[in-house]
C-alpha cells in the first residue's frame, strides 16, 4: 500500500530522510515530513494535481518534520491544496510551526485519538496510535492503517516492536510491518538494531516485515537473505 519519497535515517541523504506515502486521485498521505522531503515531493512531481494533503506525524525531529513548513507554505501560497497535519501530539506539533512563522490558518490540525476514520472522496483508513519506544525527551508515535488494500503497521522511530503488534502479524491481522531498522548495536541507539530486529522476529513470518529508515552501508542483501524485505524508492527523491 505504501511507496516511500525517502528511506534513509537521518544522515542518509543518499536516500533522502524517511517518508511513506500514499496517493490516490487528487489525495495524497505522507507519514512524516522531514527535512529532504519537500524537494523530493517537488522533484518527483508528486504534489502536481493534488488537492488534498494529509500529514501523520510521527515525531518532531527534523528528519520527520523538518520541511513539513515548506510544504504548507507551498500547499497555501503555490498548489491550493488543503493540508491537514494529524498527530495525538497536535499541542507540540503547532508550538513548533509557530515558532516558525506558519500561521494557523494554513491548515488545519487534527488530534488523533483512538481509532480515527481518516474519510474523503478518494481514501477511507483507519488510524490507531501507538506509543513507540525512541528518546526520552519527546514521545514518538508509531501508526496502524488499516484500510481496502489491507492493513500495515509503520513503526516511526522505535528501538523495539511494539509487542501487541508483533502479535497481530503473528495472527495474520498486520499483513505489512514497516520498521526502523538501523546498523548500530548499541543500548543507547534510540532504532532498532538489525541485529536485534532478527532476534525479535520468527523467520516465517520476515516477508511481511520491511526494514526502513536505512542507515548508509545497510546490507539490504544480507536482510533480504534473513528472509526480510527493504524499503526501496519507486521514484528517485
Ligand atoms: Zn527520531
Amino acid at each position: 500500500m505504501l511507496d516511500f519519497i525517502g528511506c534513509g535515517s537521518a544522515f542518509n541523504t543518499a536516500l533522502g530522510n524517511n517518508c511513506a506515502y500514499y496517493k490516490k486521485g487528487d489525495t495524497l498521505l505522507l507519514i512524516d515530513c522531514g527535512s529532504t522531503t519537500f524537494a523530493g515531493l517537488t522533484r518527483s512531481s508528486l504534489l502536481t494535481g493534488i488537492r488534498h494533503i494529509y500529514v501523520l506525524v510521527t515525531h518532531l525531529h527534523p528528519d520527520h518534520i523538518g520541511s513539513l513548513g515548506d510544504l504548507i507554505f507551498y500547499s497555501h501560497f503555490i498548489n491550493h491544496s488543503r493540508i491537514t497535519v494529524l498527530s495525538p501530539d497536535i499541542g507540540r506539533v503547532a508550538e513548533l510551526l509557530k515558532l516558525m512563522g506558519v500561521a494557523g490558518n494554513y491548515f488545519e490540525l487534527v488530534r488523533l485519538e483512538d481509532r480515527y476514520q481518516l474519510k474523503n472522496h478518494e481514501i477511507d483508513l483507519e488510524i490507531e496510535a501507538y506509543p513507540a519506544s525512541h528518546v526520552a525527551e519527546m514521545a514518538c508515535f508509531g501508526y496502524l492503517l488499516r484500510g481496502e488494500a489491507g492493513t500495515v503497521y509503520y513503526s516511526g522511530d522505535a528501538k523495539t516492536i511494539n509487542a501487541d503488534i508483533l502479535e497481530m502479524l503473528y495472527q495474520n491481522q498486520v499483513d505489512l510491518l514497516y520498521q526502523d531498522t538501523c546498523n548500530l548495536e548499541r543500548e543507547f541507539i534510540p532504532h532498532l538494531s538489525y541485529e536485534q530486529l532478527c532476534q525479535t522476529v520468527q523467520t516465517p513470518f520476515r516477508s511481511r516485515v520491511y526494514c526502513m529508515h536505512l542507515d548508509e552501508g545497510f546490507d539490504s542483501e544480507k536482510a533480504k537473505k534473513d528472509g526480510f524485505r527493504v524499503v526501496e524508492l519507486k521514484r528517485k527523491g
